[in-house]
């Protein structure tokens, strides 16, 4: 008989390993009460990029001189671009939906909810469906934006991320509160498309984790664009009167705008899931700590992306997906490469955009660890300056003794995708001689790469 897998939550954690468990030969049962895809669809990854896409593209338009062009001007259709976005869920959504039906899936439409270690129960539209006997099961909620209680969130005039995309009508200012890299994502987007953006930072420095360096360019990129930072302060509360909203800030300053936006975190989706019927362990914010096979403290009941505490990335959670159908199926062995978070690429798709992977030069410095920088700007690029877009820098950390890349930044137009190149180099152990000694495409921005690993 067939290992039975039941999963509740249907996002990149959860729709992955289905279809991976499905294709090792499972028979799985998916429980997902919005949209398979998850929130990554429907509210994070999907229309956060789309919205930004769009906004690139009037950058692209109002610089049109420069490109040899006659000078057009784009205006912004709401409707349109939100049609835009549904569109681009929808088909998403689809797509993966008709995968897991050809792979034999079984979907259930509804909340789900563990009532013992081995069964689960979907609240749907037709009443309640049991699940019983699964041999194993996942646990993949996501997570939500977290809410203090003094943010009065309307979806009009205070939003938080899920109700931007886009707003019933374009922000004239803007209060983002929040500057990790949900927040100066959303100020990019909204500043693209012509709002005027105040973003309040907490510390001294936007992306407060981020490579002081890294978050330096972005910043000068930001003031340039005549975003207002608001640097040292806390968020306390919020007042709307009228067309005008007010982020009051601990310090006694005020920010004036016409909408605010929440970006200060999330909380993960695990009170309503019945993890003590089957004596699931969470920690006290709420998550549910797995190990190394992303297994909770009950060893059939698995747990991966956002709700796993882990790193908050749908990539993470799509390779935490694939590795519990695996680990489920039997099909891993001692050999196997662990899942190194420590070695996760991520991007910010700001301009510029930020992408790094491994170890970052200050950590590195802060550990007192010896380590070779090297760094490349993108002026020196022929390809950047024929696309006009030569700002920014690749900057790769290698060990002074052996050449092994153990991680690097890129600053600059398509950094999410160059860095793949030192991910790859970072995962596989890869000496900065191999990436030197690869034959690249000429004129390519990687070329930059390979200079910086020289
Ligand atoms: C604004 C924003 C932008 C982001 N952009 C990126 C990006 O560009 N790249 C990136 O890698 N990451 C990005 N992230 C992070 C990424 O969205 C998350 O890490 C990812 O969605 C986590 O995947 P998941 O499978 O854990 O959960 P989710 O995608 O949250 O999916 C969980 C699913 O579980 C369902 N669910 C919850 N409770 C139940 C229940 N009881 N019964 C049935 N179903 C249930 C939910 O409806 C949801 O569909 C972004 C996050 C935000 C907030």
């Amino acid at each position: 008989m067939a290992l039975r897998l039941a999963i509740i939550g249907g996002g990149p954690a959860g729709n992955t390993a289905a279809s991976h468990a499905a294709r090792l030969g499972a028979e799985v049962t998916l429980v997902e009460q919005h949209v398979i895809g998850g929130a990554a669809h429907l509210w994070d990854c999907i229309p956060s990029k789309a919205m930004i896409a769009t906004g690139g593209a009037m950058g692209v338009i109002t610089r049109s001189e420069e490109m040899g062009l006659t000078p057009v001007k784009a205006a912004l259709d709401l409707d349109a671009l939100r049609q835009r976005i549904g569109d681009i869920e929808a088909r998403l959504e689809g797509d993966t939906r008709r995968l897991l039906e050809s792979q034999g899936v079984r979907l259930l439409a509804g909340a789900g909810r563990l009532t013992g270690p081995h069964s689960l129960v979907a609240e749907t539209a037709d009443g309640e469906v049991e699940v019983e006997e699964a041999d194993a099961i996942l646990l993949s909620t996501g997570s939500r934006p977290r809410i203090p209680d003094w943010a009065p969130i309307d979806g009009e005039r205070v939003l938080s991320t899920r109700q931007a995309y886009p707003p019933p009508r374009l922000p004239e200012h803007l209060v983002v509160i929040g500057s990790g890299v949900t927040g100066v994502e959303f100020v990019h987007m909204f500043s693209s498309l012509g709002s005027q953006v105040t973003l309040i930072v907490s510390r001294q420095q936007v992306l407060p984790q981020k490579d002081p360096e890294v978050a330096a360019a972005l910043e000068e990129e930001l003031l340039r664009r005549g975003v207002r930072l608001l640097k040292g302060a806390r968020a306390e509360g919020i007042d709307v009167a009228g067309d005008v909203v007010s982020v009051r800030c601990d310090d006694g300053r005020v920010a004036t705008g016409s909408h605010a936006l929440l970006a200060i975190g999330s909380l993960p989706n695990s009170e309503s899931l019945g993890l003590e019927a089957a004596g699931v362990a969470s920690d006290d914010g709420g998550y549910v700590p797995i190990d190394e096979s992303c297994r909770t403290n009950v060893p059939h009941i698995y747990a991966a992306g956002d709700l796993s505490g882990k790193l908050p990335l749908s990539s993470v959670a799509s390779m935490q997906g694939r590795r519990i159908a695996e680990h489920v199926m039997g099909h891993h062995g001692r050999n196997d490469r662990e899942l190194d978070y420590d070695k996760a690429a991520s991007a910010i798709f700001t301009v510029p955009e930020i992408a790094d992977v491994g170890l970052a030069e200050a950590d590195a410095f802060a550990a007192g660890r010896k380590v070779r920088v090297t760094k490349v700007p993108f002026s020196a690029s022929p390809k950047a300056l024929i696309e006009s877009h030569s700002k920014g820098f690749v900057k790769i950390v290698s060990d002074p003794n052996t050449g092994v890349v153990l991680g690097g930044s890129v600053v600059g137009r398509h950094a999410g995708e160059l860095v793949s190149v030192i991910a790859v180099a970072v995962t596989n152990g890869l000496r900065v001689a191999d990436i030197v000694e690869s034959l690249l495409v000429h004129p390519s921005l990687s070329e930059v790469l390979a200079e910086a690993a020289e």
